[in-house]
């Protein structure tokens, strides 16, 4: 089944409101294995909003609005859908019963203007809803189905899990399964890992996509059947190949942000800090973690007295590392430093430094630090050094306290 969103709203367009509904409505029908090929968003305008809805249902089996159920004038959805079909309004006591039974239960005067919501386009469906004044409801002639929710968030989403995910399973078979898992990857080029899961990213079914931030790859992959197990196996042997391919460069299931202070944290391992610039990515990351915040026991940060070359940065990355991890008798020390200048192509030397019992170790990169999320990458090249340095298996002794 193919299915459209349509989020109406002249607060949507002005981006006033940010459609927040749309994205809910594309991944529960993507989910429940309903195609969703194109999503609209229309203003409160009768004419405008009956046009959107006959384009929809010329491509789609199903179109979901949400949005202009209201009491006020501005909320124009129910006229509209009425003309899209062709059919009067019609009034209907007993939805006027249900707006009654909950102001009253709220000890408040109903207005004379919720009778507007008793109106529903002649053979629509109504869709009761628990949550709100406004009851849904659901409209079907030989192009297709309407179904249109309010456009609170939290009532659109409990009616869609109640009523129109029951509409789908019940009355239009829709049985399929869509199960999403998200992996993480760092360490290489965006483009040598796309070189090597490329044929994995063409499949159809199950389908693998990429994106990148800061050097860490989001690989989402996502898997359509007819039950909630075979979609899982489908993912697992996915997965399985994409580990083979990636080896230690993917992460898993977690974000490294995350891995890394928790694998600190699980072998109490502690760790201080030396960043030799005000944005302190590492600080930054790792505080921003419970865990990561709770083993941190120092942090310098010390911004370049003096123009330093690349040679000094990397003897400044080690000999911070050195001092942070001696000060506060920490496990690990880790020093973070820039040199001073850019090169001439706006790349700037950034040294990285471990320093573990028994041994330390570094890693230069060039990064554009003049970026907005030129730290960002400071940052993935620290907790990537962390990373690896906790993968090994002879590292690292628990701390002896
Ligand atoms: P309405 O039913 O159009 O009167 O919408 C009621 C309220 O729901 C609006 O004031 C918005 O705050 C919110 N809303 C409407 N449509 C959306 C949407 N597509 N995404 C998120 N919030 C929405
Ligand atoms: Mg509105």
């Amino acid at each position: 089944m193919d299915a459209e969103i349509i989020a109406i709203g002249t607060e949507l367009l002005l981006g006033a409101t940010v459609d927040t509904n749309s994205a809910y409505l594309a991944s529960e029908l993507a989910k429940a294995g309903v195609n969703v090929f194109r999503t609209s968003v229309v203003g409160d305008n009768i004419g405008r909003i009956a046009a959107t809805i006959n384009e929809a249902l010329a491509r789609a089996d199903l179109v979901i609005c949400t949005g202009g159920l209201g009491p006020t004038r501005d909320d124009v959805t129910r006229e509209a859908v009425a003309q899209a079909f062709n059919r009067p309004l019609e009034f209907h006591q007993e939805l006027l019963d249900q707006v009654a039974a909950r102001f009253a239960a709220f000890r408040r005067p109903m207005s004379e203007s919720n009778r507007r919501q008793a109106y529903l386009p002649q053979g629509a469906r109504a869709i009761e809803n628990p949550r709100g004044t406004a009851p849904a409801f659901l409209i079907e002639d030989q192009r297709g189905t309407v179904v249109v929710l309010p456009g609170v968030p939290h009532e659109m989403r409990f009616l869609f899990e109640t009523a129109v995910l029951l509409y789908l399973r019940d009355e239009r078979g829709v049985r399929d399964v869509i199960l999403t898992r998200t992996l993480h990857a760092t360490g290489l080029g965006e483009s040598v890992i796309g070189e090597r899961i490329a044929d994995l990213m063409e499949q159809a079914n199950p389908t693998l996509g990429i994106s990148a931030k800061r050097a860490r790859y989001e690989l989402r992959m996502g898997a359509k059947a007819t039950s909630v197990e075979e979609a899982t196996a489908m993912l697992d042997a996915l997965e399985a190949t994409i580990r083979t391919r990636l080896g230690t460069y993917l992460i898993g299931d977690e974000p490294l942000e995350q891995m890394v202070p928790r694998l600190l944290a699980e072998r109490q391992l502690t760790l201080a800090l030396y960043e030799g610039h005000i944005a302190a990515p590492i600080y930054r990351a790792m505080s921003a973690n419970p865990q990561g915040a709770a083993l941190l026991r120092g942090v310098v940060i010390h911004p370049l007295d003096e123009a330093a070359d690349e040679g000094a940065s990397v003897a400044l990355a080690l000999s911070g590392a050195a001092s942070v991890s001696n000060r506060w008798r920490s496990t690990l020390g880790l020093g973070v430093q820039a040199a001073g200048t850019p090169n001439e192509s706006g790349f700037t030397a950034v040294s990285v430094a471990l320093v573990f019992p028994g041994g330390n170790r570094q890693a230069t990169r060039y990064f554009d630090l003049r970026q907005p999320d030129g730290w960002g990458f400071v940052s993935t090249l620290g907790l990537e050094t962390l990373r690896r340095y906790l993968l090994e298996p002879e590292n690292p002794a628990p701390h002896e306290t």
